[in-house]
């Protein structure tokens, strides 16, 4: 039996016990496990950028394809003091169970450049951006591996890569990457699909759970791209959002928010937050919006928020996680003694990457999609895919995010087994 992989890195290192958890749950060979805690391509790359000072520094960047089993890998670019390969690595395992468990042909994979793109001109981010995509082209490919946004990265980042490997291949690919301005061979939906996505499985929790949406309570943490059209969709299917929140405070209304006017009042402000809304939205500002009194909890601003010290005090029985890791193991535990379910994130967010799939399948056919028509697809594929985790985990008697972790690696240790070792 080959050594299992320890990493000081706590982010790989909790991806690779996640994982060797659940597969010896699952009883998967020790093969395969070899195989699967190793990522097939690590790129590193120095990526030398002329300041707008005349100086030159040098930045680290990195693309790793943790598996291509299912498919090009897929998997976001960030922009980070933090990012080193580690991280990258850890990222790109969690993409693999994420992309394998959405049904969609896709491997994962990862990305990202050590820096601080809050301190650089838009001529530096871009010289940046087109040296970096330049310098891990060899690998990019639509059917190899395939980029997408992540943190301080956007449609700008996206079309620069694209520029620039369109440019040196001598022909466009516009399926290489997603994430790119709708004006701009992007998609329409992909804006709110993310959203649409965690609400559909707060639905479908509902309908399984045998509970009414109109008489059901929900608390939404963060107004961003996921938490507000996560609180719009279950507004518009009639449950009562009686807490939003997102950096200027939590908002509370018994009666219910005004989903409409935090809208309004959120689009009005230049750094597009609900400050104020207390005095517009006919509601009253609380303390946490974790701790409302509430039925369903959707966590949809950023990670590690609901832990030791904050897991007790939550009122909802149930949680939908929007965010990336909000839960850390240790409020995980708090939550499970008191008996609160947890849909896990990467089931809940998975919204965003089907909709990536959604874009990359419309570029390689050329065709657009009506908003209707992806809309509709995406809702389709996230209640099915909620309902095999949600039976996976009623068959054996597991949590959701259990079931979701062995249900994902399975499809992917299939095809491998299916493909053998030369892959
Ligand atoms: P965003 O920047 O658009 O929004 C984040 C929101 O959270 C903002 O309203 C911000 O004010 C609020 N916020 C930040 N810290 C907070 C705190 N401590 N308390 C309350 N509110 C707080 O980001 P986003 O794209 O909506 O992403 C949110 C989370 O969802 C992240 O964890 C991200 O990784 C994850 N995610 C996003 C997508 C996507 O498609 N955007 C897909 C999958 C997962």
């Amino acid at each position: 039996m080959q050594t299992r992989r320890k990493s000081s890195n706590v982010l790989l290192n909790t991806a690779l016990q996640e994982f060797y958890g659940a597969a010896d749950e699952m009883g998967l060979n020790e093969r395969l496990i070899s195989i699967l805690s190793h990522s097939e391509r690590m790129m590193q790359v120095s990526i030398p950028v002329e300041m707008d000072d005349g100086s030159v520094e040098v930045f680290d960047g990195y693309r790793v394809q943790h598996s291509t089993a299912l498919g090009p890998s897929k998997g976001g670019i960030r922009y980070d003091p933090g990012v080193d390969m580690d991280e990258c690595e850890a990222l790109a395992m969690l993409m693999t169970w994420k992309c394998s468990l959405a049904g969609i042909p896709y491997g994962g994979g990862k990305g990202g450049i050590c820096c601080d793109p809050l301190t650089m001109s838009r001529r530096e981010k871009e010289r940046l951006t087109r040296t970096y995509a330049a310098r891990i082209e060899p690998i990019l490919g639509r059917w190899s591996d395939v980029p997408a946004p992540d943190m301080n990265t956007g449609g700008q980042e996206m079309v620069w890569i694209l520029d620039t490997v369109s440019k040196m291949r001598g022909k466009l690919e516009p399926a290489i990457l997603t994430g790119k301005p709708v004006s701009y061979w992007g998609s329409m939906g992909r804006n709110e699909a993310t959203g649409r996505g965690v609400a559909t499985c707060g639905l479908e929790l509902m309908r399984v759970l045998d509970k009414n949406p109109g008489s059901m309570t929900a608390a939404v943490q963060g107004f961003g791209n996921v938490g507000s059209f996560t609180a719009k969709t279950l507004n518009d299917a009639g449950v009562r959002i009686v807490a939003i929140s997102d950096i200027t405070g939590s908002y509370y209304s018994a009666g219910g928010i005004d989903i409409h006017r935090a809208f309004d009042t959120v689009r009005a402000n230049p750094k597009k937050l609900l400050e104020g809304f207390e005095k517009t939205g006919n509601c009253e500002k609380i303390d946490d919006v974790l701790f409302a009194e509430c039925d369903f909890l959707f966590p949809c601003a950023r990670d590690g928020v609901i832990n030791s010290e904050t897991a007790g005090k939550i009122r909802a029985r149930y949680i939908v996680e929007g965010a990336n890791g909000p839960t850390t193991p240790e409020g995980e535990a708090v939550l499970d003694d008191a008996g609160v379910m947890v849909v896990p994130d990467f089931l809940a967010n998975s919204g965003g990457v089907i909709g990536s799939y959604f874009e990359w399948a419309q570029n390689l056919q050329g065709a657009f999609w009506t908003e209707e028509e992806y809309n509709n697809k995406l809702v389709h594929i996230m209640k099915g895919n909620f309902r095999r985790v949600w039976d996976y985990s009623e068959a054996k008697n597991i949590k959701m995010r259990r079931a979701a972790t062995m249900a994902a690696i399975q499809r992917v240790a299939d095809v491998s087994e299916m493909r053998g070792l030369f892959l």
